[in-house]
């Protein structure tokens, strides 16, 4: 296992789902633990809670990641008030789907915001604090790896992007012993992907292991690199997908 006494994280879109269980790891872990949100104050507050009851400290920034201003605040803001900034995970992300002739600019606009543009600006915010032993870790998808079905375009398009950002960055970042990572999750069972949905039969079988992940699973990676024990990891694409992409 690895400790994080003493570090500080923030997790973008961490009230819910696979976000809320790095964040509940990270503070396992020992972290204190910034999130963002966008909107539900609810689900953020029980995340809070739960921080809280492990002894962590803890900060819940409603920042919707399509404003670039707000990502950037709420680094600084995680500074201000947790002391400092060692692991950044971009996790928040928007997931439209449909057939290519409905996602419109609006549709297009979102997407790169949210998913692409809000990593970029929050771990170009972030390197600004990072020292020694800082870690960026982005969330990917599995469908930027293989597409098994039609209407994904746009969402693996920007997936995709992450792979450029963590190997780019990962090289400018790792004189200063801050290593950057992409997590590509598998189908994870979360409000955006119940694994009781209408597609989860035939989505889990797409999967070496015939089922979903808990958010817990994905998490489970994020805090290996963000400890010690990833120090020698950068640059790096991990798929945790239950053989998805195999
Ligand atoms: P959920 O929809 O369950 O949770 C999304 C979280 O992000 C919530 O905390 C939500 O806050 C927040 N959020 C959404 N939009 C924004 C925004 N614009 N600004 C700030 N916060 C936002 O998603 P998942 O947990 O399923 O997904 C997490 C990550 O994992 C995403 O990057 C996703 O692409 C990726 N992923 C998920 C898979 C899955 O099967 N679940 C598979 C592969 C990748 P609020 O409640 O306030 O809206």
């Amino acid at each position: 296992t690895t400790t994080l006494d003493g570090k500080v994280a923030l997790v973008t879109g961490g009230s819910r789902g696979i976000g809320a269980g790095i964040a509940l790891r990270l503070a396992t872990e020992g972290a204190d633990v910034a999130l963002t949100y966008q909107r539900d104050d609810d689900r953020a507050a029980l995340v809070v809670k739960q921080i809280e009851a492990l002894g962590r400290r803890v900060l819940a920034v409603r920042a919707d990641s399509a404003d670039p201003d707000a990502v950037r605040a709420a680094v600084d803001r995680t500074v201000e008030e947790l002391g400092r900034l060692d692991i950044l995970v971009n996790n928040a992300a928007v997931f439209l789907v449909g057939p290519v002739e409905q996602l419109g600019p609006d549709e297009l606009e979102r997407t790169l915001a949210v998913n692409v543009r809000a990593p970029y600006v929050a771990a170009q915010a972030a390197a600004r604090h990072m020292t020694g032993g800082g870690r960026i870790i982005n969330i990917g998808s599995n469908v930027a790896r293989r597409a098994p079905f039609p209407g994904l375009a746009l969402y693996s398009m920007s997936k995709t992007a992450l792979v450029g950002l963590t190997k780019g960055l990962g090289r400018e970042l790792g004189p200063r012993g801050i290593t950057v990572n992409l997590v590509n999750p598998g189908p994870t069972d979360t409000d955006a992907n119940p694994a009781d949905g209408p597609n989860a039969a035939a989505i889990s079988g797409l999967t070496a292991l015939g089922r979903y992940a808990v958010p817990a699973e994905i998490a489970g990676m994020v805090a290996h690199l963000a400890g010690v024990d990833g120090g020698y990891v950068t640059g790096a694409s991990i798929d945790v997908d239950g053989g998805f992409a195999s």
